[in-house]
């Protein structure tokens, strides 16, 4: 018997959460973002599970090259465009359509003279300040690719840095519309949050990321009351168990000592497998199929559960660290920390199984 843990990923509900995009942007064709392993799911295993996804979005030739090395024939963007000139051949070689957001990503398309046209989208600035084109240099982009011979596309687009807070998109969409004001080529602005909320920004490609997983963009609520269906689900077992007295003490720093007599699981999960240390005492987690909270300090490759009202959990026993049945949400905010950035800790080490339906 191997290490009982094993991040189960549903197909079924990865292809459910790509028709949720449809739903709510009918009119917008999808470009699901499947950077940093897909989220952790699994980079190829993500592509080939939604097959009818009009596009796929990653941030390094290297993770575009994997895609193509493994039969995938969609569209890819590359999120940050090209770090240097050598990389254009390889966006030719791998046909893949790259974002601009500096002016000297122009030049090297044209000094790199690309033998087929490449598909561009020139990304704006809008207000987030991290990536993307001004207003002045968008126009100083188009006098040089509008109408070269080594492009053949140009779509606008530009990213939201509050669309899943009280602020919204308004301001910079407005932006956005102000900048590009008389030019007609394709626009690509939505991600998750601005796809569930806000239809006038859907434009003519989305990129859903964190839906597709099944997980909800925004800080407060449920996924489940936009349709998503969970793809994750980190399962492991009871590895041992612990019968502690009052006063009893648990794991590394001792610092959770037992209020009464009481039980206690170990799990085979730990900080080498993503689970965040800073889940302190008290974080949900399910064993033999009932909630119940952490206790004591998360180990590199252990952590304990309360089974002081499971008395038939014992060695063996199922845990789900998140997924079915608990929600990545409910850890997240009991870490204080985001849904996204647990499942991007997931360890390599931890196994992946598929399951579809
Ligand atoms: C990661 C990313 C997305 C996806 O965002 P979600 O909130 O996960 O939907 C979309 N666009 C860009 C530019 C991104 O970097």
């Amino acid at each position: 018997m191997p290490r009982p843990i094993v991040a189960r990923i549903n197909l079924a509900a990865l292809k459910h959460n790509l028709s949720v995009v449809q739903r709510y942007a009918p009119h917008s064709k999808r470009i699901v973002v499947i950077k940093s392993n897909g989220y952790g799911h699994g980079l190829v295993r993500v592509a080939k599970a939604l097959s009818t996804a009009e596009g796929f979005a990653v941030l390094s030739v290297d993770e575009a090259r994997a895609l193509r090395e493994a039969g995938i024939k969609n569209p890819i963007m590359l999120l940050e465009g090209f770090f240097s000139e050598d990389e254009v051949a390889d966006a030719v070689q791998y046909r893949l359509s790259v974002v601009v957001h500096r002016l000297e990503q122009v030049d090297m398309i044209l000094s790199a003279k690309p033998k087929t046209k490449l598909d561009i989208l020139l990304k704006l600035n809008t207000g987030m300040n991290r990536l993307g084109l001004t207003g002045e240099n968008l126009r100083r982009a188009l006098a040089k690719v509008a109408n070269s011979k080594f492009i053949e596309t140009i779509t606008l687009m530009t990213h939201f840095a509050t669309a899943d807070d009280a602020q919204g998109v308004a301001d910079q969409l407005r932006t956005f519309n102000r900048l590009v004001e008389g030019l007609a080529y394709a626009r690509c602005l939505a991600n998750s949050a601005a796809i569930i909320r806000y239809p006038e920004a859907h434009g003519d490609w989305v990129r859903p990321g964190i839906m597709i997983y099944g997980c909800t963009p925004f800080a407060e609520g449920s996924a489940q009351e936009f349709g998503l269906k969970p793809a994750m689900t980190l399962q492991s077992e009871i590895i041992a168990v612990q019968q502690l007295k009052k006063g009893d003490r648990v794991g590394y720093g001792g610092v959770f000592s037992a209020e009464q007599d009481m039980r206690i699981g170990v799990v085979a999960c730990g900080y080498a497998d993503g689970y965040l240390r800073q889940a302190l005492t008290g974080t949900p987690i399910i064993v033999h199929g009932k909630r119940t909270r952490t206790v004591g300090r998360v180990s590199m490759d252990m952590m304990y559960a309360d089974l002081s009202a499971i008395p038939e959990a014992n060695i063996g026993s199922p845990v789900v660290l998140w997924g079915d049945q608990l929600p990545i949400e409910e850890v997240a905010k009991a870490v204080g920390t985001v849904n996204y950035e647990l499942l991007c800790a997931l360890a390599t080490r931890v196994p992946m199984s598929e399951v579809d339906g």
